[in-house]
């Protein structure tokens, strides 16, 4: 069974005291499995306050964080490759103390509109630091999680192949490719067959709509996307993201260009989210069981 989240931005801008435990509540209400916060600036968590209101709602958490261009691991500056692993560590240190089991996000780069391709270089020294974070995260039983997004806010794994290219010169078993429907609906030819080349190096997916509003208000055929992720087996998270400038706040909407007013109520969006995605999910293993079981001529 697949735990189903609520992205923190769908609630709140911030991880304060009050937001954490507003958003924390309000994601435990509307029904999902976990809430999957930011963690942009790790220093910002406090992990023991967030772990009581975790623990009060009975639900779980799982981070996300893009790197900056002052710590990116790709780059040839050693300075801000180890400003970059420092992010990461302390990120596996929240995540750890939270009780999490996933970080995901822009792990390997920087979280931003890049000017220039990737090196070979800077991709060899982005897979080896991404090595040595992910052998301490191991020992807290965490998975490190590569979203693979568009061009416009990242440089190294825009697609799906990319993302398993990636994880494979990691090459640690708790380092998966991270997808999201928005970035693959932008960058991949085939939405169905990259979700199903990527198969078991799939370890967190992200829902939304093309323009980041209400699930199945946009333009992506989603009844596709969740008969592919039914068909390969998929059982790992599954967070719905979506974005709107009547929560986000600087640094994210500028960089993510979050300009519009998708939506006013939290709550409504969220509700209907989970809603829409158990109905997808149920509607693609119904489609699956008729191919195998109820097609069949009688014996
Ligand atoms: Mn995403």
């Amino acid at each position: 069974m697949n735990k189903l989240g609520v992205h923190a931005l769908v609630w709140e801008a911030g991880w304060s005291e009050d937001e954490c435990a507003r958003a924390i509540a309000r994601t435990a209400e509307v029904g999902f499995d976990f809430i999957e916060a930011p963690a942009l600036d790790p220093s910002l968590i406090d992990p023991v306050f967030t772990r009581r209101q975790l623990e009060a709602a009975g639900i779980g958490i799982n981070f996300s964080l893009g790197l900056s261009f002052d710590s990116d691991i790709s780059s040839g500056d050693a300075d801000k490759r180890r400003r970059g692993r420092q992010k990461l560590e302390d990120a596996v240190a929240v995540c750890r103390d939270c009780g999490g089991e996933f970080i995901g996000g822009i792990l390997y780069s920087v979280f931003g509109k890049y000017d220039r391709p990737p090196t070979a270089d800077g991709i060899a020294q982005s897979a080896e630091t991404l090595g040595a974070v992910a052998e301490i995260a191991a020992r807290s039983g965490i998975t490190l999680v590569l979203e693979v997004v568009n061009r416009y806010e990242t440089n190294i794994c825009n697609t799906a192949a990319q993302g398993v290219e990636m994880v494979r010169r990691v090459g640690a078993p708790n380092v998966k490719v991270h997808l999201d429907v928005y970035h693959m609906n932008i960058e991949e030819s085939d939405i169905a067959a990259a979700l199903a080349d990527t198969g078991e190096y799939l370890g967190y997916f992200h829902t939304g709509d093309s323009h980041r509003g209400y699930l199945g208000s946009g333009t992506i055929d989603l009844a596709q996307v969740f008969r592919a992720l039914v068909r390969m087996k998929y059982q790992g998270p599954i967070t719905f993201e979506s974005f709107s400038s009547r929560v986000v706040g600087q640094p994210l909407e500028g960089i993510l260009g979050i300009w519009r007013n998708l939506w006013e109520d939290s709550h409504d969006l969220a509700s209907h989210a989970l809603m829409y995605t158990k109905a997808q999910l149920k509607a693609a293993q119904e489609a699956e069981r008729q191919a195998r079981e109820r097609s069949r001529l009688p014996v």
